[in-house]
């Protein structure tokens, strides 16, 4: 009986199991067909209507929309709109999504005081003549642009950094090195303090590039940097940024690199073995609040790195003696380097530092020589300043760039503040080697600035430790040391 029961149960169950899956399968039937009802319609409205991802340029026939091909070109096509080099063929493609990424890239070119620029980007547009949204806007940006008055030349200020102190704790442990980094460095959190600071009072990061330019014959003729009321200028620049060795373990980041996304970054070797990736540096730290502050930029330029050779740049070791490793060239510490690296790969040292390079420079960043060796021209033989010359244009250059700017090491400068003269046969080799800007250091004046017929020449003023502590006045037009300064710091900072 029960097992009777059972199979009459069993076939019950069965019977309503294949009811509910026929209903099952109308449902899924029904779907379906509305699926498929809503594809055709979107199709057949996706064909009328002009698509920039499948339009590149003029009419496009139907059978071409399934191209992966088509969208690829169409892509990199909006790329080329968007820096308004490239006139785009067809004219009636323009969507308000163009519309709207043409428009924030003229505001941001606008905001960095770049008016002629935006509102070419602007007119540029085929549809530009029937379009009132970029009329209004290029209107606007003359407006703006009528307000603005050029700057005088001849007073830019410039200041500049060391490597900035990421990891106070590690940077003042008591070490020999200690009392070198609280003069001649600057914290991270001074360095964001500094930035906040001068960009609140309207200072705008120009290039020294901006200042002047030269003709084919090395005749200097001076530019014009407009500016709104309220804004001043000012040049950043960095000397040293090569992560030398005696700074391993310091609290400074290893080296620039490039992330995925093309940014420039620092990686940082944490206590514990493992790498972080940051703004632990001048670079990063300028991109990031650029970024933030578009206007404290103009045309979106930044600053320049003074760099030497000896011990490679940017964190990457490429100099002459880490490919051949030469016995007698050989330093202690690099060595040291050697022993830890036996991997060492130099090729791919000098394709990484080029990659970090190319990068920066894409984002505005400029480079200079600081002397292969960090010497003092006048205090060595024209020998040793030709063969230093020499290395850096033979082991550097390749890798930045060439450049007309030379940044002195230790302030020093190849003659007194009297214009330089035909005499001087250390401006005749830096010339003879294509250098055209001389900066030195002093800090004693907000700004000084000498305009030669084929020169130009400035000084720059030091924002480290020992300017901060002992004469904090001296640099009270661009920030306020009591708001930057880094508890963390010993004092007295040692004397020089
Ligand atoms: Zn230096």
């Amino acid at each position: 009986m029960a097992k009777r029961m059972s199979t009459v149960t069993e076939r019950e169950i069965r019977r309503r199991r294949s009811s509910l899956m026929l209903k099952c399968l109308i449902a899924v039937l029904i779907f379906l067909s509305i699926v498929l009802v809503a594809w055709i319609i979107y199709d057949t409205q996706f064909k009328k209507h002009d698509n920039p991802w499948t339009n590149a340029g003029g009419e496009v026939k139907a059978e071409n929309s399934s191209s992966g091909e088509a969208g690829d070109v169409s892509a990199s096509e909006g790329e080329n709109d968007a820096s308004g080099t490239q006139d785009k063929e067809g004219g009636q493609t323009a969507s308000g999504e163009e519309d709207s990424a043409v428009e924030t890239r003229a505001n941001r070119m606008a905001a960095q005081y770049d008016y002629d620029g935006a509102i070419a980007l602007l007119k540029n547009q085929p549809d530009y003549d029937r379009n009132d949204r970029f009329k209004s806007l290029a209107a606007s940006y003359e407006e703006i642009k009528a307000s603005c008055s050029p700057y005088p030349i001849d007073q830019i200020t410039h200041v500049f950094f060391h490597s900035l102190i990421y990891d106070t704790a590690r940077a003042f442990d008591g070490d020999a090195y200690e009392a070198g980094y609280n003069q001649v460095m600057t914290t991270v959190s001074e360095m964001n303090s500094i930035l906040q600071q001068m960009y609140n009072r309207g200072f705008v990061m120009v290039s020294l590039h901006d200042m002047v330019e030269f003709d084919e014959a090395g005749n200097l003729s001076t530019k014009e940097i407009l500016l709104p009321p309220g804004k001043t200028p000012f040049v950043m620049s960095q000397d040293d940024c090569s992560y030398y060795h005696y700074m391993d373990d310091d609290g400074f980041p290893q080296k620039l690199v490039v992330t995925d996304d093309g940014k420039v970054k620092n990686s940082y070797l944490e206590e514990d073995g493992s790498v972080s990736i940051g703004d632990y540096d001048v670079v990063p730290i300028v991109d990031t609040f650029v970024e933030q502050h578009p206007d404290f930029s103009y045309h979106g330029h930044k600053g320049i790195l003074a760099l030497t050779g000896y011990e490679g740049v940017l964190g990457y070791r490429t100099d002459e003696v880490y490919k051949t490793r030469e016995a007698g060239r050989v330093t202690e510490f690099q060595q040291m380097f050697f022993d830890q690296n036996p991997d060492f790969d130099f090729d791919k040292e000098v394709e990484e530092a080029t990659k970090v390079a190319d990068a920066m420079k894409a984002e505005g960043w400029e480079f200079a020589s600081h002397t292969w060796g960090h010497i003092n021209p006048r205090s060595v033989s024209m020998e040793s300043l030709v063969r230093d010359s020499n290395r850096w244009r033979d082991w550097v250059e390749p890798i930045v760039g060439p450049t007309d700017v030379l940044i002195f090491a230790f302030g020093a400068d190849i003659g007194d503040w009297q214009p330089y003269s035909a005499a001087n046969e250390l401006f005749a080799h830096y010339k003879s080697m294509g250098f055209r800007i001389f900066c030195n250091v002093d800090a004693s004046s907000k700004y000084w600035v000498q305009i030669g017929t084929d020169y130009l020449r400035q000084a720059r003023r030091n924002l480290d430790g020992y300017r901060m502590y002992y004469t904090p006045d001296l640099i009270s037009d661009l920030y306020d040391v009591s708001q930057a300064w880094d508890d963390s710091r010993p004092t007295p900072v040692p004397q020089m």
